[in-house]
């Protein structure tokens, strides 16, 4: 059985040396709860660095540490302190953090860091290849890492290879900007699938890749020589229920029993009419903490009948403070308080109480659960887990949560107070809003957050990475099954076709198959060279064609009515066969349903805007309210993962106008061609078809039948080509 290998740049542990002794303690983070069913209680191993500099690590206990994460499922990747400066502070921390943020003037490009950047990304690749056995699936998580798909891929094409970015990707404008933008994105090719958090880093990736690879995109799909590299978007959720059980416990339980803070906090609220407000941050200049302290001033003094009644209560976790940018922000911040606090301050109460540390979890409860408003404000942040955590821990479903809008989260969380928090005008204005919102409104709002963070859990998270991970392999497996058509095969087509004792048909689809698609339907009226074509082959001896389309009657009729050979429209509905008249192929039947309606429900969930209409006898998804690049693609995606639905129980999809609906029935250009071949038992069958419709053929054809798809993409058929033009190539060589 294959396993998975998860690669991030630290490991899920803290390693704690006590004389002799050594522990590592797992570390209880939201990824490793979401990647425990693969990790911990699958077959999954964990490679990164152990958090420890080979220099702390004294020679003898080297190998105990070694075994201490091995127990863990767990394997280490030694650093040394010039390389943990080089590779993390330097170049992951220094160039492409404040890079993917948006802060250019913080980028600082060195070639000395970007040396390390690439040795040390070289020193995980070599530690995945020595671990992976053949055919194992390698997860790489983050931007610490983003040349590792490559080296990997590079020495070791059978592995699939999966990665995630935590953070955002920036529009190409700013990334376009970099240095080595090329050597990053060529770095990440080397991977199968390539997911981020919202749709939006998506698109800005894909922009830079047909940008500054000039590689051809299309949808989500990147092709990368002969590899189709997936990418989509998987918004990370949280511990969903470790929140809202501690938020629930702590409300039940033991009122004597209570912490320092959430005394204080007790003792605050204790006055009626007064109310707290909540942030909680790493202290990165990218969490926009400055802004939001000076929205507090000008709030306070735009409305000062919430002075001596609103406090803001800023936890600010200590971070990266070697680097100067993060000493800096410490500084500004410090002083922003000092001077808030000094001119604001009673006898009875300060308005901003500030807490530079990190807080254990039972206090960040304490925290989520006293707070009226959670005020999240950062300029650019990928996701923003503790929005989520608020919203878990509202088990009275009151509260207010004030969210940027440049955090992923914004994406998912709708029913927020939305603000600009570079606008201390829009924050102070919604700060209000929040305090004077009635409990009715707060309710509604949080309910429907509430259930959205509920439903989409970091473990729903990395599962839905997982199995997109192993279908795109499923159907990467099931192309390559397809040979391209070759000199052997053609000798092979035209002996068939020679025998003029045995009884042939070609099955052909039009739209792709005999002709290129054009953007305007009409404009593929077949030329005099192809209806001389189908007019030549059918008339080869003891040979029929037939045409098998989506077109209508109307349609085929007008373009090849004249021509003597069968039609098939609207994919298996109408049937002219040859020189006869038009006649109905199905009686339709219906059965089915509670299987498509969670496949219909996981679109759902990833693609805000989008709802499912259950109907009597039919499904209909709506994406009228999806952003339009979005809905196109969730558009192929959702017909991709339905159509292969279909082939095994005979529903049918309609294209409406912004909705799909699924039916049940039987109709199928595979059911029609099946008919028709029952009816007349050729001795010998030709089938090529292009798209996801003509499957159907290549399944429900017998097995004998030499099937030929149109393109690259996850195909039944046996052959493949490139394109119309090959096939017309194909058949004018039959006829020769
Ligand atoms: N957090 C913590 N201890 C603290 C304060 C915060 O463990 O004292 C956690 C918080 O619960 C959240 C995480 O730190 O899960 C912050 O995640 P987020 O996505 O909001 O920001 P990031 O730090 O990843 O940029």
């Amino acid at each position: 059985m294959n396993k998975t290998i998860i690669v991030s740049n630290r490991l899920p542990l803290q390693i704690e040396i006590d004389g002799e002794n050594i522990n590592a303690i797992p570390s209880v983070g939201g990824l490793a709860t979401g990647l425990k069913s693969v990790h911990k209680e699958g077959n999954g191993i964990w490679i990164g660095w152990s958090g420890l500099v080979k220099e702390e690590v004294p020679k003898n206990l080297n190998s105990k540490i070694q075994k201490a994460i091995k127990k863990e499922k767990c394997v280490g990747v030694q650093l040394d302190q010039k390389e943990v400066d080089r590779f993390y502070y330097g170049f992951s921390n220094r160039a492409l953090w404040p890079l993917f943020h948006y802060f250019i003037d913080y980028t600082e490009f060195r070639k000395k860091t970007w040396k390390s950047y690439i040795q040390v990304n070289q020193k995980f690749a070599n530690e995945i290849i020595k671990n992976a056995d053949e055919g194992d699936e390698v997860w790489v998580h983050d931007y610490q890492l983003l040349l590792v798909p490559s080296m990997v891929k590079k020495k070791r094409p059978d592995l699939s290879i999966g990665f995630f970015l935590h953070i955002p990707f920036p529009s190409y404008e700013i990334f376009r900007t970099f240095p080595v933008r090329k050597e990053i994105l060529e770095g990440l090719m080397g991977a199968d699938l390539i997911g981020f958090h919202t749709y939006d880093y998506e698109r800005h990736f894909l922009s830079s890749i047909k940008r500054i690879l000039n590689l051809d995109v299309q949808f989500n799909e990147i092709r990368f020589g002969d590899r189709l590299i997936k990418v989509d978007s998987f918004p990370m959720g949280i511990d969903y229920d470790k929140f809202e059980s501690s938020a629930k416990l702590h409300h039940d339980g033991n009122k004597t029993n209570k912490s320092e803070i959430q005394k204080r906090l007790d003792q605050h609220l204790s006055t009626p009419g007064t109310k707290m407000i909540l942030s909680i941050d790493r202290l990165d200049y990218t969490k926009g903490i400055p802004n939001r302290i000076r929205a507090f001033e000008y709030f306070l003094k735009k409305y000062p009948q919430y002075q001596e009644k609103v406090r803001l209560i800023m936890l600010a976790v200590p971070s990266r403070s070697k680097v100067p940018q993060y000493q800096k922000l410490k500084k500004e911040t410090d002083e922003l308080v000092g001077r808030i606090n000094g001119e604001f301050s009673t006898v009875s109460w300060t308005p901003i109480w500030y807490f530079y540390r990190s807080m254990p979890f039972e206090n960040l409860i304490d925290l989520y659960t006293s707070s009226d408003i959670a005020l999240i404000t950062p300029v650019r942040d990928g996701m923003n887990l503790v929005a989520k955590e608020y919203v878990a821990t509202r088990i009275n479903e009151d509260g207010v949560l004030l969210l940027s809008e440049m955090t992923g989260a914004s994406k998912e969380l709708d029913e927020a107070l939305q603000i600009n928090p570079f606008s201390l005008e829009d924050i102070a204005k919604n700060i209000h809003l929040a305090l004077s919102m009635k409990k009715k409104e707060q309710k509604r709002r949080m309910k429907v957050l509430r259930k959205r963070v509920k439903r989409y859990t970091v473990e729903k998270w990395a599962q839905d990475f997982m199995n997109s991970f192993q279908h795109g392999r499923k159907q990467l497996s099931e192309r390559i099954n397809a040979e391209l058509i070759n000199e052997d095969t053609l000798i092979k087509f035209k002996s068939i076709c020679s025998d003029t004792s045995k009884k042939k048909v070609f099955f052909l689809d039009y739209d792709g198959t005999l002709v290129g698609f054009k953007n305007n339907p009409e404009d593929a009226k077949p030329d005099q060279q192809l209806l001389h074509l189908i007019e030549q082959l059918a008339k080869m001896r003891n040979t029929e064609v037939v045409i098998i389309s989506g077109r209508d009657k109307k349609t085929l009729n007008a373009w090849l009515g004249h021509l003597p050979v069968s039609l098939v429209s609207d994919h298996g509905v109408f049937y002219r066969p040859k020189e006869e008249k038009w006649e109905i192929m199905e009686v339709l039947k219906t059965e089915w349903m509670q299987n498509v309606l969670p496949v219909l429900e996981k679109f759902v969930d990833r693609t805000p805007g989008s709802l499912v209409e259950p109907k009597k006898y039919s499904l209909a998804w709506h994406y009228r309210k999806v952003d339009a690049e979005l809905a196109q693609k969730r558009l192929i995606e959702i017909k991709t993962v339905l159509n292969s639905f279909i082939s095994n129980t005979d529903l049918t999809m309609l294209d409406g106008n912004k909705v799909i609906e699924i039916k049940s029935s039987k109709v199928s250009k595979g059911r029609a061609s099946s008919q028709i071949q029952n009816q007349f038992n050729f001795d010998e069958i030709f089938c090529f078809g292009d798209d996801w419709t003509d499957e159907f053929m290549f399944e429900d054809l017998p097995e004998k039948t030499n099937s030929v798809k149109v393109g690259l993409q996850k195909t039944k058929a046996k052959y493949y080509v490139h394109s119309p033009e090959e096939v017309r190539r194909i058949l004018k060589y039959l006829i020769s």
